[in-house]
């Protein structure tokens, strides 16, 4: 890549306008990043690469794949309470196309920038497009959200709504070219695909709360299942699940409304499709009044969807009834 390429890319990502947060002692422009942590918390680390073609098409809005880098890592820091305290970005680009960088860089500063979260260092070469985010966060070591806490008797809850992410890939794919969705339904699902909200607050204020957490990225019975395997330990644990509870967005109603393949389709995108990232988490039973209380304040629903069992495996209920679902073959109806 030319000398003047990667001048066009320091522009876009270095932000010497910007105060740094006091915790980061050395930012950008060393060889690497010198930062200072709350004395007694540990460092929580997650990285996630987005391929495109695999991960998002190659042709998506470059905002949207600048916002989704972020929000993905941002995402796994809320899921272990962790405060964030500094990104680091590596891109790899076929070419530097000044525009596309300009919207990449708007996208992600402008969540990164929600959150008070700096960039702190980041590398760049040619090839396929790739983006590569790791987030650095903060968190009393003792209080973060494992997956492996969860008890049997415990409440599962999960915020926000499930599925919305599914029903979003299937409109970007035009599987469903025969079924009439409202274009504000349509510009919510496709809104939740692209720029998932990463639950940075309500991570927080589930220390002390819950006993167990992740965030919902490969499906809801998928992630469910890697916590309570977490949580078992050699004891195998079980869940029992509610399907009148999942949380479903105006969008997936109205589309479980318009007949049974529908109805069948928005379930198997609330269980399996993923890309939602809500938070899933397990309470005791004593807290349900404090998730309740904590839903209100944070203006963001938290729903029980069902309880920890002893039976290892999920149990799913539909309407009182045992419903049989195989997650490998799923319900692909669209
Ligand atoms: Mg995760």
């Amino acid at each position: 890549m030319a000398l003047d390429e990667f001048g066009l890319i320091r522009r876009y990502f270095t932000r010497a306008d910007r105060p740094l947060p006091a915790s980061v002692r050395l930012g950008i422009g060393d060889d690497a990043a010198l930062l200072d942590l709350p004395p007694g918390e540990s460092l929580a680390v997650t990285t996630d690469t987005l391929v495109a073609g695999r991960h998002f098409p190659a042709d998506a809005l470059p905002f949207d794949i600048g916002w989704k880098a972020l929000a993905v890592n941002l995402s796994d820091l809320a899921a272990m309470s962790a405060t964030p305290v500094g990104v680091t970005l590596a891109l790899t680009l076929p070419a530097a196309d000044e525009a596309w960088l300009a919207a990449f860089a708007e996208g992600f500063f402008t969540l990164a920038d929600a959150h008070g979260v700096p960039l702190i260092g980041g590398d760049t070469t040619r090839g396929p497009l790739s983006i590569t985010v790791t987030a650095l966060g903060s968190v009393p070591p003792a209080q973060a959200l494992r997956r492996d806490g969860a008890q049997l008797g415990d409440l599962i809850y999960v915020s926000g709504t499930l599925g919305d992410g599914g029903l979003g890939l299937a409109l970007t794919q035009d599987r469903l070219h025969d079924v009439h969705l409202p274009p504000s339904h349509q510009a919510h699902a496709l809104a939740r695909l692209h720029r998932p909200t990463p639950r940075l607050a309500l991570g927080l204020a589930l220390r002390g709360m819950a006993t167990a957490a992740m965030d919902v990225s490969d499906g809801l019975l998928q992630d469910l299942g890697h916590l309570l395997k977490a949580s078992g330990g050699m004891r195998a644990l079980g869940a029992t699940l509610n399907l009148e509870q999942l949380p479903l967005s105006p969008a997936m109603q109205y589309l479980a409304g318009e007949g049974e393949a529908l109805q069948q389709q928005v379930l198997d995108w609330a269980l399996a499709a993923g890309d939602d990232y809500e938070l899933l988490f397990t309470v005791p039973a004593s807290r349900q009044q404090q998730v309740e209380a904590l839903a209100h304040a944070l203006e963001l629903p938290l729903t029980q969807i069902g309880v920890v069992s002893a039976a290892a495996g999920l149990n799913l209920t539909l309407k009182s009834e045992s419903y049989k679902y195989d997650l490998k073959a799923g319900y692909r109806h669209f």
